[in-house]
């Protein structure tokens, strides 16, 4: 089947639960897509060839370019994001990496906020420095700062909530202050994850996932997204994708077909255990904070809920080697975004060898736990957690 027969989907009188679920017709009758593991698509005949090359056929070419399982990985999401279109990368740093160099170029600045994924950071401050494109850290919650440091900017990067200390940014306000100023707006998405925030309909001009979190959620895949009109599309495809060549594997994208049609289910599941587990540290003598966006709403957020990534610090006293190997069910380990529960200490990136440590330069605090609440039994996990910090006292 062809790739635009693919992105038929059912019309938008279904709710989100049934879009996902129901996929496009496959031949056979196949419920599950085809994986199409090959390099290249042959014509069957020199006119649809030469229509191909002209750009009067979307008949598939090459698996840099076009695979046909990747494609219609890439409608769905733009469908489920409120986008024109999407594209799909071997990671979330290549979504990222050649979205951002989509819009800059040599001479141009870029405003960032603060507490970016440490790789965006690193990106930005070591990467785009040796390009000529330079970027201004701001604190993204304060309008007036993002007011002033994008006079003469090209480009405004968000990731709301951010990592580590998941602060919000207002995205509608910060969208229209970007439209007087002619910037133009990117958002990290990771998140949230589509299901629980649409940046696009906020007036936010790209959106860019890791898909390696959320929206495969087994913990099996690394892959990025970028969602935006066809226009911004184009001018990664024709300008930056196809030689960086950061593209997605077939057989990656149909696991991320397979992630998104749990993704709702998923992600309530995450919203509900993550909320309490907040609910109950917040109210534990041995925590000193909570960053979880749930417990104090702002009439702001565009969030329509919270995902299972959360932090909080541990008041001194507490050892945090003692407290991280006592957890059983937590395990510990980068990434986050599964179906099993993870925990990362600040304190192992603040130790971190290297150049352009974003957790050093944005004063992340070394009492800072970070939890992915997995989708295991509630209580075992606030049980796991209580144990290992009553062992770690001292
Ligand atoms: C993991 C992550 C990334 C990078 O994604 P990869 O798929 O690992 O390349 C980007 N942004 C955020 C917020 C992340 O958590």
């Amino acid at each position: 089947m062809q790739p635009d027969e693919a992105a038929k989907k059912p019309g938008h009188e279904f709710g989100e639960n049934t879009r996902l679920v129901h996929d496009a017709r496959h031949d056979r009758g196949a419920i599950s897509p085809p994986i199409y593991q090959s390099s290249l698509f042959s014509f069957t005949d020199y006119d649809s060839m030469i229509a191909r090359f002209r750009g009067d056929s979307d008949h598939a070419l090459y698996s840099r370019v076009d695979n046909p399982t990747v494609v219609e990985l890439q409608h769905k999401v733009a469908e489920l994001e409120g986008g024109e279109a999407c594209l799909a990368f071997g990671s979330g740093m290549a979504a990222i990496s050649n979205a951002i160099l989509s819009v800059v170029g040599p001479g141009e600045k870029v405003v960032c906020v603060n507490h970016v994924y440490p790789d965006t950071y690193r990106f930005l401050r070591g990467f785009c420095t040796r390009f000529h494109i330079e970027t201004q850290f701001v604190d993204g919650s304060s309008l007036d700062a993002l007011d002033v440091a994008m006079q003469g900017a090209r480009l405004l990067y968000l990731e709301s909530p951010s990592s580590w200390v998941m602060s919000e940014q207002n995205l509608h306000a910060v969208a229209s202050l970007a439209k007087k100023h002619g910037v133009v707006t990117m958002i990290d998405n990771s998140w949230a994850s589509p299901i629980f925030q649409k940046p696009l309909e906020a007036g936010i001009d790209l959106v860019i996932h890791s898909a390696s979190k959320y929206i495969s959620g087994h913990s099996d895949v690394v892959a990025g997204l970028v969602i935006a009109s066809r226009e911004r599309i184009a001018a990664i495809t024709r300008h930056i994708s196809p030689f960086l060549g950061g593209k997605l594997s077939a057989n990656e994208a149909w696991l991320l077909l397979r992630g998104l049609r749990t993704l709702p289910l998923r992600m309530r599941q995450h919203h509900t255990s993550a909320l309490a587990l907040a609910g109950l540290l917040q109210g534990y003598s041995h925590i000193t904070q909570v960053n979880h966006p749930g417990l104090h709403p702002s009439p702001d957020s565009s969030l329509r809920g919270y995902s299972g990534l959360f932090s909080f610090e541990l008041r001194e006293g507490i050892d945090i080697p003692t407290f991280c190997n006592a957890l059983q069910l937590f395990r510990m380990g980068v990434s986050w975004g599964g179906f099993e529960s993870l925990v990362m200490p600040a304190i192992s990136v603040l130790n971190q060898a290297g150049e352009f440590n974003s957790a050093i330069d944005f004063g992340v605090s070394p009492r800072l736990i970070r939890i992915s609440v997995g989708l295991e039994d509630t209580a075992d996990l606030w049980r796991d957690l209580q144990n290992a910090i009553e062992s770690a006292c001292f």
